[in-house]
């Protein structure tokens, strides 16, 4: 539970505004998380780290020397936006690339995803290592599937490290990959986290017993088994994780002690010496231990034990020095706080768009319609979507389209030229609807802007460009395919059917209007599925029978799109 508040819906805002203030020396807040108050030196690699709230020391206690450039910084338990990592990248880039890590969830993967695009397209070399360590998440098989805990620690200083170094962009990838690879962590929670201004927590453990691969959101365990004293918590955590491990693993390991909230140090230091002693009795050398809060989840009675399998290249970087607000080690030398000004300065020279041409500004302008339609028909449908995604996933749907909608249209600017109207569009939308559908709408406007500015060509050809460029945009950043239910079961058959018709000779509009009519069958056709990806998965049954939601939305725009066609052509 949270003592310390104002305002419950404020808490993140204040607590990271007193932690600027608590460390001015060290960090600056930037739009959208905080960056070293004294930059690495010009040309090196920019670590930028991040995720949700209520994780301290991770994500904004790890910026500084030797560790991170930059965090970024989400409300709590949930993924910061696009436009903030892009925002948080941009301001601690120093010339040499800028290097993504965070804890491998669906929310994350996509913002920052979509951040690294935009970054990529202002030619800033920019990489992503996503942090797997928890072995409760997935088998081994699985590895890249694997959610990432206390392990994100132990990335971000193998990686901050190399940075530091002056290793080039794709050592300090490999080097982080390295490190995520040989890391492997397992939790145990004795009970749940509060949100703040929250009276219940997120999940409860039983009295007496134990939840063995607690997660750091307030997942609860996999399997609760009886509460047990300190030896055999070890035992219980030691064993599994000898029996997860990376291949040609050596006999050196780090060691981390990571409490989540709530276990006093004492408490762990009394696990550690157990630790200790049975990784002795394994043959196995411990290499600078740490025990402490390091990741943590909120106030959430739990902790996790880590090992990571150094070699000789890692041992090096997890033994170097840092210096942040949250971690120290070793001696470094500080620089002062740099100017300010100049670093914004710089951080702002790329954001220049050249003019647009006139014929971008009029494709602009006739474009504007068909996005006034697509959010008419969204303000007319916000609640039966939201009534949808209450099925089996959260209920935000229809809110979401709307505020996505809304904000798109009004960053939408003609004067700005087709591709880059949509591109603020895109941005506005993803920034402020956050969801899973926010990110992927924000990244087909994009996509639609850049495939239809290349060519002022036949509009049969250009539309067909449009839709295909969406799909692709869509499925290559989310991973769906046809059949998981989502939106790409409405948008596939919306791509093929204009195709077809097109190919086969029909008028735009018609083509358009058939489109829109396979989108709308094939969205009330993903009532048969089971979702496979997203919030809906683990309610898969309770999701039969019922259509998805974004396929939905999907549809009515699509068929929106064929309406204003028809309305525009007379
Ligand atoms: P959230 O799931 O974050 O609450 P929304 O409720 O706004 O976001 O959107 C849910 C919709 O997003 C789902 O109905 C589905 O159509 C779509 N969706 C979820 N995951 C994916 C994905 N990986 N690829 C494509 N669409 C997805
Ligand atoms: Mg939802």
């Amino acid at each position: 539970m949270t003592r310390i508040a104002n305002d419950p819906s404020q808490f993140v805002r204040e607590a990271l505004a007193g932690f600027v203030a608590a460390h001015a020396d060290l960090v600056r807040a930037v739009d959208g998380g905080v960056v070293r108050s004294a930059p690495a030196a010009p040309g090196t690699v920019a670590l930028v780290v991040g995720g949700g709230s209520g994780h301290y020391p991770a994500f904004a206690g790890v910026v500084g020397a030797g560790m991170a450039a930059g965090a970024v910084c989400g409300n709590i338990f949930t993924s910061p936006s696009a436009g903030q990592a892009y925002r948080v990248a941009k301001a601690a880039h120093r010339g040499g690339g800028v290097l993504f890590s965070y804890g491998n969830y669906a929310g994350d993967v996509l913002h920052f995803g979509e951040a690294q695009e935009r970054l990529r397209e202002e030619g800033i070399d920019v990489r992503t290592v996503l942090c797997t360590d928890d072995i409760a998440s997935a088998p081994p098989d699985e590895l890249d599937k694997r959610r990432g805990i206390a392990g994100d620690f132990v990335v971000f200083k193998i990686a901050g490290a190399a940075a530091e170094r002056g290793d080039t962009i794709d050592e300090v990838e490999r080097l982080a990959r390295l490190a995520n690879h040989r890391t492997r962590t397992l939790g145990v929670a004795f009970g749940g986290c509060t949100f703040p201004g929250a009276d219940e927590p997120l999940f409860t453990v039983p009295e007496g017993m134990m939840s063995i691969g607690l997660g750091i959101h307030g997942e609860p365990g996999i399997r609760d088994v009886p509460r047990a004293g300190s030896a055999k918590l070890a035992r219980t955590l030691v064993d599994a994780l000898l029996d997860d491990v990376p291949e040609d693993r050596g006999t050196r390991v780090a060691v981390l002690v990571n409490g989540l909230g709530t276990v006093k140090y004492e408490e762990l230091f009394v696990l550690y010496r157990d630790v200790a002693e049975l990784l002795g009795a394994a043959g196995l050398t411990v290499v600078e231990p740490e025990v402490g809060e390091l990741v943590t989840s909120l106030d959430m009675a739990g902790l996790s034990l880590t090992l990571v399998w150094l070699d000789d290249e890692l041992e090096p970087l997890w033994s170097a020095p840092a210096y942040t607000p949250a971690y120290r080690k070793g001696a470094l030398q500080v620089a002062a706080p740099g100017d300010v000004q100049e670093q914004d300065a710089a951080a702002q020279t790329a954001l220049e768009t050249p003019a647009a041409s006139d014929r971008s500004r009029h494709a602009a302008a006739v474009a504007l319609p068909f996005l006034d339609a697509a959010r008419a028909t969204m303000h007319e449908n916000e609640a039966e979507l939201g009534r949808i995604d209450a099925i089996a996933g959260d209920g935000d749907h229809g809110v979401g389209m709307r505020t996505g909608i809304d904000a798109a249209r009004s960053a939408a600017d003609p004067d700005a030229g087709l591709a880059a109207m949509l591109a603020t569009a895109g941005d506005a939308w993803s920034e402020k609807a956050g969801g899973t559908s926010g990110a992927l709408w924000g990244t087909m406007l994009r996509a639609i802007g850049r495939s239809l500015d290349q060519d002022d060509a036949d509009p049969r050809v250009t539309t067909v460009a449009a839709a295909r460029a969406a799909l692709e945009a869509v499925t290559a950043r989310g991973g769906a395919g046809v059949g998981d239910k989502t939106m790409v079961d409405a948008l596939e058959p919306f791509v093929r059917e204009l195709e077809a018709r097109l190919a086969s000779g029909a008028a735009l509009t018609d083509a358009l209007t058939a489109a829109a009519e396979a989108a709308t069958a094939a969205a009330a056709a993903t009532s048969q599925l089971r979702p496979a990806l997203g919030r809906a998965r683990p309610l898969a049954e309770k999701s039969l029978g019922h259509p998805d939601a974004g396929a939905t939305s999907l549809a009515l725009i699509a068929t929106s799109i064929a309406k204003t066609a028809r309305k525009e052509e007379r």
